[in-house]
């Protein structure tokens, strides 16, 4: 497959020659395939991209989550380029599109009554943690293993690989960790014995409410709850990270879909659709006040960001959310996900001899596949050696290289895919092709 795509993509492979002398490894987004060589993309419209050599790939990878209108919405930039030609890319001092933003959001997410915009999910993970540690003056937080909560330092512990409990990186200090309480996903015993263990030291829970990587590693259908129960009991903040499911299960988010209010909600992705900067965090009024340079009370989360709540980013934040809720666009794109994964199902079970299967939260699709030792792929991590690790991972590679020869592009070689309201029976004609095929 890999030959295939080097005959396919020879401007790609030109400028990969030409980055990697600039840019270590020749790619800025880790979303990118970096072996053989990372696509360079030429254009995007709709629900279709093009890269350089002029192939065209249905696109599931929506720019890792945040596109869900379709590519290059011409009602948000025309409100972009109008506020650009008027005001320039930033002032640094308030702007109404901001407010405007901030409203939007509080109006639909249940739990969110103030919002702070930052520059990246990262950084809004970063405050979430600061915020309820600054609340309810603990310490500790406990992180779901497997689940991605952008890339700082204390939250690097075992993101993709859950039971491993190594560090995702070189480069940390254990000492950055020290604070970071790993549970195995739905392990509701370990849940309550860590609370047990460091009575009156945790501060928050930090979870994706879809479970780790916006469900690779799905939810029991309590875990939610049981959060929730075990941070009321114990003083404690719940945290949901909805930088993915945030206007992508609902207009409310996860919270909403799963009926399960966080005190701390962190954002991006989708709230500016695509432009930069992009990160967000809402809560109550009690805790949000807490930004306030001044503090509440005598206590104040430090929060900075010089682009942060940047106006470009609000403009099209507002007027993305806006055409979010006039064109329906959720249902839209979860309607597709929905018969996706109906359809892929269908296609899998015509080869008994592959035990592959689909599974989707709303527009965020999943396909579990088995690698050549016939074990799955992502599921559980915990009893694998680093040989089976490997395989599953060339793969898990081929096939999305495979698909990507067919025209058909998913997020990384983790075989998600994300659908938009643009996605239609063309696309998924083409999509089922492609699977067909590899
Ligand atoms: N949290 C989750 C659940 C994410 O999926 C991501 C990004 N994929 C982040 C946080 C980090 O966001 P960013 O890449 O904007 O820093």
């Amino acid at each position: 497959v890999k030959k295939e795509y080097a005959q396919k993509c020879k401007g790609s492979i030109a400028s990969y020659e030409r980055a990697k002398k600039v840019i270590p490894a020749g790619l800025e987004h880790n979303l990118g395939l970096l072996n053989p060589y990372p696509l360079t993309m030429k254009t995007a419209k709709n629900a279709s991209i093009w890269d350089v050599d002029g192939n065209e790939y249905v696109d599931y990878l929506m720019g890792g989550g945040p596109i869900i209108l379709g590519h290059k919405v011409k009602e948000v930039d025309d409100k972009v380029i109008s506020f650009l030609e008027n005001y320039g890319p930033s002032t640094g001092l308030t702007c109404e599109s901001e407010i405007l933003c901030a409203e939007e959001i509080a109006k639909h997410v249940p739990s969110v009554e103030m919002v702070r915009f930052l520059a990246s999910g990262t950084e809004s993970d970063l405050l979430a943690i600061r915020l309820a540690r600054t609340f309810t003056g603990k310490t500790k937080i406990i992180k779901i293993m497997g689940s991605y909560h952008g890339w700082s330092d204390q939250m690097l512990l075992s993101p993709d690989r859950p039971g491993t409990g190594n560090g995702h990186t070189s480069g940390i200090p254990k000492e950055c960790y020290m604070h970071t309480i790993e549970v195995m996903p739905n392990d509701f015993d370990g849940l309550q014995r860590i609370f047990n263990e460091n009575k009156g030291d945790i501060a928050a829970v930090l979870a994706e409410p879809t479970g780790g990587h916006a469900g690779t590693f799905p939810n029991h259908p309590d875990w939610n709850k049981t959060l929730r129960k075990i941070c009321n009991d114990n003083g404690a903040m719940l945290i949901f990270d909805e930088v993915v499911t945030g206007f992508r299960l609902g207009m409310g988010g996860g919270q909403e879909y799963y009926n399960t209010m966080p005190d701390i909600t962190v954002m991006g992705k989708i709230i500016t659709h695509g432009y930069p900067s992009c990160g967000a965090v809402g809560g109550r009024r009690e805790i949000m006040s807490l930004c306030h340079p001044g503090g509440l009370n005598g206590k104040s989360a430090y929060t900075g960001g010089t682009l942060s709540a940047n106006p470009i980013s609000t403009t099209a934040g507002y007027h993305s959310l806006k055409c979010i809720e006039k064109y329906h666009a959720i249902d839209k794109a979860s309607d597709y996900g929905d018969l996706l994964t109906a359809k892929l199902n269908e296609l899998f079970a015509t080869r008994g001899d592959l035990p592959f299967f689909a599974y989707n939260i709303r527009s965020i699709v999943h396909v579990e596949t088995a690698c050549p030792s016939g074990t799955f792929l992502v599921k559980d991590s915990r009893n694998v050696s680093d040989d089976e690790q490997k395989l599953r991972s060339k793969a898990a590679e081929d096939i999305y290289i495979a698909l990507m020869n067919e025209g058909v592009l998913l997020l990384g070689d983790c075989k998600r895919m994300y659908t938009c309201m643009q996605h239609d029976e063309t696309t998924m004609n083409k999509t089922l092709a492609a699977w067909e095929k590899v």
